[in-house]
């Protein structure tokens, strides 16, 4: 059926944020490589900023938030914004359907992000499949579930928490939401609310993979049947296989140049480059990124470091510059590329799902500084689970030391660990590249989610 045009046709709503665009938008790419009409609904102000506004296979259109000049930044609060948007987005979005209605492609199905439940309504008014899409993995939906209904009872009174498919987790383990009570309550209410309606969704779709979290996929099938679909990267980086659309991301901040960050890799023996980067969201203490800056420093390795723009100031003085060619300091990069490259050794990283499923395919073992929401729990996975990977300690002040930092990079990019952990890592993303191949367990089930579209479209 590869690539056979057909009238079904999804219309794909994420998150506006840039961790939940990514597997969206590459999940989108894989439908419309197996004939579907992919359509991508973002919101007005994050398609103005994309960098490009393009793909090949697949469309774009907008709804709005309620804040189409300036996005989440101009919002008043979290709820304010969360409800705008469900006010506002429920009603652009219909407008997406009703626009389409009379042409060839009518909408079939609405991927949508959980996070933004109520697009299931929209989806049911009008007589629509309705998918969602968690775009974290299997193992943090699942402690999720277990709060939303009342099955892991909060304030967690004992340790360790026993879920059943998911190993003993102490309150470190746990999502920051569930383990840290009162923080941000708006988010907290918002990862709970996902599943204030998947039993009416007719599909569950996961970003990732079944040998992943065998058990855990297995356990949560029996409370919430879901299908896994990850990951989403395209084939081009996890096996070389060119597709029509290889391009990555929907960048939201802008590369300098492309190849800044690949060139400066290639001139690197392999292996020997520490790439660090915290995702789109994460903001580092001042004493932080200092700390982190002399514990790069004290490994003596290369290090390719991403610093958003907003967090350049936080810089020691004079850093990127003593530092000279043992360094490479950009405000973005091109990530999966990046960790494709074989200069580089180890991913310091904040644990953000995306980052964590890239360097899993791409065999890349980690040093795991988990700063909040699914994060710490996906550090321990890294850490005693899959076993490509070492958590931080904190300190009694809240901050991960110099002395640390560096001790985690080497037990990662030296010794016998360390080659444990890159052999374990090349374990999984061969695993990976089983799940998407032809019959794999990620491409079947996406052959069944393609095949039923196609059946009910008329
Ligand atoms: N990313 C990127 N360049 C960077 C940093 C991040 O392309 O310099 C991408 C990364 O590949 C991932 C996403 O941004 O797909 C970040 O998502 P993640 O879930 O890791 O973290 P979040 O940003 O949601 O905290």
């Amino acid at each position: 059926m590869e690539g056979k045009a057909h009238g079904a046709h999804v219309l794909a709503l994420p998150y506006p944020t840039q961790g939940h665009i990514n597997p969206m938008l590459q999940f989108s790419k894989r439908l419309a490589s197996k004939g579907v009409k992919a359509t991508l609904a973002t919101t007005v102000f994050i398609y103005n900023s994309m960098q490009p506004p393009s793909s090949e296979s697949v469309q774009f259109d907008t709804i709005s938030d309620g804040h189409d000049e300036g996005g989440f930044a101009q919002a008043e609060s979290i709820p304010s914004y969360l409800a705008r948007m469900e006010a506002i987005g429920s009603k652009t979005l219909a407008d997406i359907i009703i626009k389409n209605k009379d042409t060839a492609h009518p909408v079939d199905c609405i991927i949508y992000d959980p996070f933004l439940p109520w697009a299931l309504e929209v989806a049911k008014k009008f007589g629509l499949v309705g998918a969602a899409f968690f775009t974290q993995t299997c193992a943090v939906n699942l402690i999720y579930y277990y709060v939303h209904h009342g099955l892991l009872k909060l304030p967690i009174s004992s340790t360790p928490i026993s879920i059943p498919g998911l190993p003993p987790l102490e309150l470190q383990d746990m999502p920051s939401f569930v383990s840290v009570s009162g923080s941000y309550p708006a988010y907290f209410e918002m990862v709970l609310n996902q599943f204030s309606n998947t039993d009416k969704a007719d599909w569950v779709l996961v970003n990732t993979f079944y040998k992943l979290e065998v058990e855990v996929v297995d356990s949560m099938s029996k409370v919430c049947p879901l299908l896994t679909i990850g990951p989403t990267i395209p084939s081009i980086y996890l096996d070389n296989r060119v597709e029509n659309d290889n391009d990555y991301g929907l960048n939201l901040f802008t590369i300098d140049d492309l190849s800044v960050c690949t060139d400066w890799l290639n001139t690197k023996p392999a292996g020997s480059v520490v790439y660090v980067s915290f995702g789109s969201l994460a903001h580092l203490s001042n004493k932080q990124m200092e700390e982190l800056a002399f514990g790069l420093k004290g490994s003596n390795f290369y290090f390719l470091w991403v610093v958003k723009a907003s967090e350049g100031e936080k810089l020691p003085e004079n850093f990127v510059e003593e530092m000279g060619h043992k360094g490479l300091v950009v405000k973005w990069s091109p990530q999966v590329e990046v960790l494709s490259s074989k200069g580089v050794g180890c991913f310091f990283t904040h644990g953000g799902w995306n980052s964590t499923l890239e360097a899993l395919c791409l065999g890349v073992p980690m040093v795991v500084m988990p700063q909040w929401t699914d994060q710490p729990t996906n550090a321990k996975f890294v850490e005693d689970v899959w076993k490509v990977g070492v958590r931080v300690e904190v300190d009694e002040n809240g901050v991960v030391g110099r002395e640390e930092i560096e001790s985690c990079i080497r037990k990662v990019m030296e010794g016998e660990r360390g080659k444990e952990m890159k052999e374990n890592a090349k374990k999984w993303s061969n695993l990976a590249i089983e799940a998407v191949s032809e019959d794999g367990t990620s491409d079947k089930n996406i052959e069944e989610f393609v095949s039923k579209l196609i059946k009910a479209s008329p």
